[in-house]
């Protein structure tokens, strides 16, 4: 019997996907080899990519005028190569920090621009977003780059911030396809697919397209988005069973009913997971701005730290999974992407109240 996962990353996969990927693995729609073992030249996995590169941007409403890139390296090596084709060596780059993952956007884009840190929220602990008024913006920026929702802190972002003619670069890894977003508010959207678009293996880029005009700095061409672009993301051997799983994943959101579907769903399991918290009476707690709580993950504490093991071991015997928090908190995180069944999210809270009950 199948658990219900709150990881963060790799994280839960809709089970019909598991199911088809389960039964096309030893023959691929009557091939005789997996998908896996077949070449990315061929016409088996030309049309899978191109499939769900076409299923992507019908479930995100993505315009003609951006380019869709299918990378491997994680959102990690993109946050390197966003400054190098961006910016010009030494440019200014305005970074909003909201949590953990804005940091790390910083780390890899040193080496490359001029960082500001615009605004951010670690003062207080990343429990909120710094109000947009108060960000100090570089007057000569290649780009502003915010982090869509962050994954540890659980602080996401509820309205696209303005920020002028300026470039709007967000790392939206842990809440892509979570609800409608207007793709043209941005300049670039990117991320790692392992939460809500499939496997680890394989990240995405939505770029619009004159940006990519942009000369950018000195690099060699595996980490230029141009050569990707020109080769349809196959520029060196693509990792064929991420992007195969990636498209699988995205054709259940569109039957499902898409990202709007997925809108209701989400703000449904978030606001009773944050009630259930609120409520316990200080048993739980979850230290986040209400106004910008995270509907994707949701960390939180127990009153006493002391029953941590015990409350991770009953969840474990009750089938919920995944609920560790992350090593740099501590505490609790459930992570609740498009995956996750409101039953699963039921049962956890049945299972916290029971919990409370016995403990409190
Ligand atoms: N950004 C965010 C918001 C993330 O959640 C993560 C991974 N959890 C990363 C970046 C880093 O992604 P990767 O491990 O794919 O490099």
């Amino acid at each position: 019997m199948r658990a219900f996962n709150f990881s963060a990353g790799p994280a839960t996969l809709p089970e019909p996907v598991l199911r088809q990927a389960a039964e096309e693995m030893l023959d691929f729609r009557g091939v005789g080899a997996s998908i896996v073992e077949l070449s990315h030249r061929g016409a088996e996995f030309m049309a899978v990519a191109a499939q769900a590169e076409a299923d992507l941007r019908t479930l995100l409403s993505v315009p003609e005028d951006y380019a869709v890139l299918f990378l491997s390296g994680g959102a990690t090596t993109l946050q390197a190569l966003l400054p190098m084709n961006l910016a010009a060596a030494g440019q200014a780059a305005d970074y909003v920090v909201t949590g953990h993952w804005g940091k790390t956007a910083i780390k890899q884009a040193r080496p490359y621009v001029s960082v500001n840190i615009a605004a951010s929220g670690e003062a207080d602990g990343f429990r909120g977003i710094p109000p947009r008024a108060g960000w100090q913006l570089s007057a000569d920026a290649a780009y502003v780059h915010i982090t869509a929702n962050e994954t540890i802190h659980g602080v996401e972002f509820r309205d696209i911030p303005e920020v002028g003619d300026v470039p709007l670069v967000a790392d939206f890894s842990s809440s892509i396809a979570s609800e409608p977003v207007d793709v043209r508010r941005f300049g670039v959207i990117y991320g790692g697919a392992q939460k809500n678009l499939g496997p680890v293996g394989i990240s995405f880029a939505i770029v619009r397209r004159d940006l990519l005009q942009r000369e950018g700095q000195s690099r060699a061409d595996i980490f230029d988005f141009r050569s990707h672009l020109a080769k349809d993301s196959m520029l060196n051997t693509p990792p064929t069973w991420n992007w195969y799983l990636l498209g699988l994943t995205v054709k259940w959101m569109l039957a499902e009913g898409g990202v709007a579907e997925f809108a209701r769903r989400n703000a449904r399991k978030a606001a009773a997971l944050y009630m259930a918290i609120d409520g316990s009476g200080g048993f739980y707690r979850n230290e986040v701005d209400p106004a910008v709580r995270s509907r994707m993950n949701v960390p939180f504490f127990l009153r006493d730290a002391a029953l941590d093991k015990a409350f991770l071991d009953g969840a474990k015997a009750a089938r919920l999974i995944g609920l560790k928090g992350h090593r740099a908190l501590g505490g609790m995180r459930a992570s609740l992407y498009n995956a996750m069944p409101e039953t699963g999210v039921q049962a956890l809270i049945d299972f916290m109240d029971d919990f409370a009950r016995r403990h409190g």
